[in-house]
């Protein structure tokens, strides 16, 4: 009988090493992936599928943003799941088309939470695993029951979601009350000097003229610790702070910025850095902000644990800052058509850059379909955590999109939606079906036809000095491989396409559940 080779090593050591490795604080415990990853994941607001360098951009320098792209992958046909903030936001945190709850546009200062909270979130999802959730930044999906009480608790909100931890801009920062929330209250309160709807906001000096919707005034002291310019400072440090605070892990930092969108109100150290304007400038402050999430994941020795995701809520913006930014050859939404707000490319194709060290192959760049829904059932993958049956009706796992490249795409399809309902789209394949004519978006040359002919685009519907033609027909179809750009409606050439594809979106539409 032979003896045991006397080099391997015992079932004692292997076992006492295992044990070693698990020790929090062990040396060996911050460099092992583990099957609880840290999740970071950074949503930014109106950033355009050209607005930083690793997707082509030239006017403006993102080293942070690119690093993540070099140590992950990048990916080339993402979409929001609308094209505007709020049902984007909605669509992210549950997994469900914004359709389906009637959330077809941004909420302002009056409306209450518009997510029920017995629906699973991401956030929900990771905290009954033990994760440690925080939500930083923009949140724009309401707060309170009808409408917020801004004197008061705003309850339901955030933490009623799934966050432990809530700090920063209750609606969108150009519409919005001007005040910090942390948790359930405003930061700085006075009940002396409350805060009060109408009236005249806050003297904000913009460097463009915006529309205040629903302005709250009063709240002298609350008002006054809310700084535009300080704001990117603000929050990197909460981000920053909390992250330290959990590094024993595991946590879900949804790190929801509101950079890029207007007003620009980078702060003082990069106003002038970019060559496009405030508007560069403003992504040099959010590329900042990325770093010191990077930096601080390094120097904690979490980054080969942690999954980053880096996307954004909706397209680049052609307002007047992303005019500006277009004057000085930047491109918001890189060759794309149109802009936020529309159901062409430009308004909901975004920026999506994922890194997982040892799980996401390095510096791979992937053109499978990809649709911001997708996050809960793929993060719920990743931490082998089984979905209820009610959970996320339109949530694709996409880990195999993560990880490698599946010959048959997870997905084959998806409803897109404008912030008009008549212009909801279908993609499948390389086909893209849009409702009606135009995009549905901004008018004027901020989106729609306007913007093809300020931003010298060629559509076939549309005329040099951006109207619709009177013998363009009445719905869109696109094959976007192709035709990336969208400039030729092919719809009377393949009228069997778009009957497939008008049946399909109406199938999706009314059926509750797409995801299988
Ligand atoms: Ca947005």
């Amino acid at each position: 009988m032979h003896s045991r080779p006397n080099h391997r090593p015992s079932l004692v050591a292997v076992l006492l090493l295992a044990a070693l490795c698990l020790l929090p604080g062990s040396p060996l415990h911050a460099a092992r992936p583990t099957d609880r990853p840290n999740i970071v994941l950074i949503y930014t607001d109106d950033l355009g599928y050209g607005d930083v360098g690793c997707y082509g951009a030239t006017k403006v320098r993102t080293p942070n943003i690119d690093r993540l792209a070099r140590e992950g992958r990048r990916f080339t046909d993402a979409h929001s799941a609308s094209a505007v903030c709020t049902p984007s936001r909605y669509a992210l945190l549950t997994g469900e088309y914004p359709f389906r709850i009637n959330s077809w546009n941004a909420i302002f200062s009056k409306v209450g939470l518009i997510v029920d909270p017995a629906k699973t979130t991401i956030a929900s999802l990771l905290k009954k695993q033990s994760y440690a959730t925080a939500c930083l930044g923009k949140w724009h999906l309401g707060m309170g029951n009808k409408e917020p009480d801004w004197n008061g608790d705003l309850k339901p909100g955030p933490l009623e979601l799934g966050f432990d931890y809530y700090f920063g801009l209750p609606t969108v920062s150009s519409h919005s009350p001007f005040v910090f929330v942390e948790n359930h209250r405003v930061l700085g309160l006075d009940p002396a000097d409350p805060l009060v709807f109408g009236g005249t906001p806050p003297t904000k000096a913009y460097p463009e003229k915006i529309l205040i919707h629903q302005p709250v005034s009063g709240g002298k002291a609350a008002h006054a610790l809310y700084k535009d310019e300080e704001l990117g400072t603000t929050l990197a440090q909460k981000a920053v702070k909390w992250i330290r605070e959990k590094k024993d892990g595991p946590f879900f930092l949804y790190f929801a910025t509101p950079q890029i969108h207007h007003p620009f109100t980078p702060h003082p150290r990069f106003q002038g850095t970019s060559d496009c304007g405030r508007y560069g400038d403003f992504i040099h402050e959010l590329d900042w902000m990325v770093g010191e999430v990077l930096a601080t994941l390094d120097e904690l020795k979490l980054t080969e644990n942690t999954i980053v995701i880096f996307t954004s809520d909706n397209g680049g913006m052609l307002n007047e800052g992303g005019q500006d930014a277009w004057r000085a050859g930047h491109r918001a939404n890189g060759d794309l058509l149109g802009y936020k707000f529309g159901a062409w490319e430009g308004g909901h194709r975004v920026p999506l850059i994922v890194r997982w060290p040892g799980k996401v192959p390095r510096g791979t760049t992937s053109n499978q379909l990809f649709c911001s829904i997708d996050w809960l059932a793929t993060i719920a993958a990743a931490i082998h955590q089984p979905l209820g049956a009610a959970d996320a009706p339109d949530s694709l796992n996409q880990l195999a999109t993560l990880t490698g490249t599946p010959a048959k795409p997870v997905r084959d399809r998806v409803v897109l939606a404008p912030n008009s309902s008549k212009h909801v789209a279908i993609r499948s394949g390389k086909w893209i079906y849009i409702s009606a004519q135009g995009d549905g978006g901004f008018p004027g040359i901020r989106g729609g036809p306007g913007s093809v002919a300020f931003s010298q685009r060629k559509n076939s519907d549309i005329t040099a000095d951006g109207k619709i033609k009177p013998d363009a027909p009445s719905a869109q179809l696109y094959d976007l491989e192709a035709d990336p750009q969208q400039t030729t409606n092919v719809i009377r050439e393949n009228p069997d396409v778009a009957q497939r594809l008008i049946a399909q979106l109406q199938q999706d539409r009314a059926n509750p559940r797409t995801a299988p």
